[in-house]
């Protein structure tokens, strides 16, 4: 089995640039000051599929870019500045239309996009291209009406029950959308927690065990949105001694924009949970979802199980 994955690996390691699926990386101000880092982990780890050419764009104006700032330059995005709080950038117009897919790894607070800006992305995502929120990303952007149609559920910046209901699972497995009033976006500690697939037959999800756990990571919870054409594939329960619910929260969710195909995960809040292998398989697998529908990438061996979490150290490549 495992001799041909490797044949299947280099097959796609093969691919010509013309074959690959084109994504864009988009970042530039999060309260997660790993973000200059984890935008090229991502990177690292979408081009060594071998299915994926991956760009970066970003704000001129970043925030909370110092703890990685020696990431900074990797992007490959000529000169930023960092100031001590986000500022809109007139000049952030990335061309989505070039792209298969794009990444948000905006976080809580970004500053506002230009207006036509974020009607490119919707027009982008509304004809069919596809659109990947990562952990605090779905903080982003709380009074952009169609980014919060897009991303399905979001956490903080002043969401309530004007937003739209609160989405969850019970303990007995009954899916609820509670429309009474309430904040959105909670978390506890970081902590190792157990994911439960609800879709298994799902293209990201499809040979996943049924229970899997986390590296150290935040069990978003209490996540308020449009929830429209909204899949909950999988969701976390938090094991910390006070867990801000006592429900199992949605994690990874599809969303359909149009005729384009959102993946939302709300893993990945540091190194370490970027480092899981349940991050990493569920991010990529995701990301070629939303980029064709479909989903070419095996599970691989290290997958972690119901009782033991996985990860891989992440070394830099020095042609990042
Ligand atoms: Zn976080």
């Amino acid at each position: 089995m495992k001799h041909i994955w490797l044949i299947a690996c280099a097959a796609l390691i093969s691919l010509s640039a013309e074959a690959r699926l084109k994504a864009l990386i988009i970042d530039g101000q999060n309260n997660h000051v790993v973000w200059p880092k984890s935008t090229i982990m991502m990177k690292q780890y979408l081009e060594d599929t071998g299915l994926f050419e991956v760009d970066i764009d970003r704000t001129r104006y970043t925030w909370k870019a110092d703890k990685e700032a020696s990431f900074l330059t990797l992007a490959g995005v000529g000169e930023t500045e960092n100031l001590k709080e986000p500022k809109s950038d007139p000049s952030f117009l990335p061309v989505f239309s070039k792209y298969d897919v794009v990444i948000s790894n905006f976080g809580w607070k970004a500053a506002d996009w230009p207006e036509a800006t974020q009607k490119a992305l919707e027009r982008f995502v509304e004809n069919g291209g596809g659109f990947v929120s990562v952990h605090a990303a779905d903080n982003s952007f709380p009074d952009w009406k169609e980014y919060n149609r897009m991303i399905g559920l979001g956490g903080w910046g002043d969401r309530t029950e004007k937003d739209g209901p609160y989405v969850y699972y019970t303990n007995d497995g009954k899916l609820v959308r509670d429309t009474s009033p309430g904040k959105a976006g909670a978390h506890g500690p970081r902590h190792e927690f157990p994911i439960t697939v609800r879709i298994a037959d799902h293209p990201i999800t499809e040979g996943m065990p049924a229970t899997w756990q986390t590296t150290s990571d935040e069990c978003y919870a209490k996540l308020r949105g449009p929830a429209e054409n909204m899949t909950i594939l999988a969701t976390g329960k938090d094991q910390n001694k006070k867990p801000p619910t006592n429900r199992h929260e949605p994690i990874l969710m599809v969303i359909e924009y149009g005729k384009g195909r959102v993946f939302h995960t709300t893993l990945g809040h540091d190194t370490e949970s970027l480092e899981s292998v349940g991050f990493i398989v569920s991010f990529l697998r995701g990301v070629e979802w939303a980029a064709t529908g479909m989903v070419t990438q095996p599970i691989p061996d290290d997958f972690p199980t119901a009782e033991k979490s996985t990860k891989r150290t992440f070394v830099l490549q020095s042609d990042s």
